[in-house]
């Protein structure tokens, strides 16, 4: 069976790619599974660059498959920020209470209709002889004015979705891996794979 290595330390990461990509017949392991060890500067100014430098990094320790994503919270009225730097907005061990606060007073004042924001996802696949395929997806919201949900993780408890009007915090896993950025990523990414597995 092909093997396929996903780079990523994150277990929620892996879980959800297990279930998306369950009906494939390939080998689905970590970077820890794979016994890949790399310190992997993420330095790229898109998405897609950073998706694309995490799976290159990776592919140089396996002859299999490697999967790798990136993502993010773009806020309209900010200029895109936190973009790529959504993990390490305001230091990466700040937590998340503190952000979503700072990030709600930085739109004081600012309307609904301009408080538009999107959780994007990059995956990029770098295939054994060499070939890179890279898919993006976005879920569209607004940013509220304050926190709710338990669910989650990030900048979940103050991305809100019109559709069900409530915050991504507040949906269930499964309802949040159906319309999510990285579930919507991951499933376009199957279908670009399915060909090579
Ligand atoms: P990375 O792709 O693992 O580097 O994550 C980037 C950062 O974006 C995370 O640390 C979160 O702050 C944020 N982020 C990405 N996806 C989501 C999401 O689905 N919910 C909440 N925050 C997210």
């Amino acid at each position: 069976m092909k093997k396929l290595v996903f780079a990523t330390g994150n277990k929620d990461k892996m879980r959800e790619i297990r279930e998306i990509m369950a009906d494939c017949a390939v080998e689905i392991l970590s970077m820890k599974e794979a016994g890949i060890v790399t310190d992997i500067v993420e330095d790229g100014k898109t998405f897609e660059e950073n998706a694309l430098i995490k799976a290159r990094a990776v592919a140089e320790h396996t002859d299999g498959i490697v999967l790798a994503d990136d993502s993010g919270l773009e806020i309209d009225a900010l200029n895109k920020e936190p973009g790529v730097y959504s993990a390490r907005y305001m230091g990466e061990d700040t937590s998340y209470s503190i952000k979503n606060r700072n990030l709600i007073d930085r739109l004081e004042g600012v309307p609904k209709e301009k408080r538009t924001a999107r959780f994007v996802c990059a995956i990029a696949a770098v295939l054994p002889d060499g070939q890179e395929l890279v898919t993006r997806q976005t879920m569209e919201g607004y940013i509220g004015w304050e926190p709710e949900g338990e669910n989650g993780f990030g900048y979940d408890p103050i991305f809100y979705l019109d559709e069900f009007g409530c915050s991504s915090a507040a949906l269930s896993r499964e309802q949040k891996n159906a319309i999510s950025h990285r579930g919507k990523a991951l499933r376009a990414m199957k279908e670009l794979l399915k060909k090579y597995l």
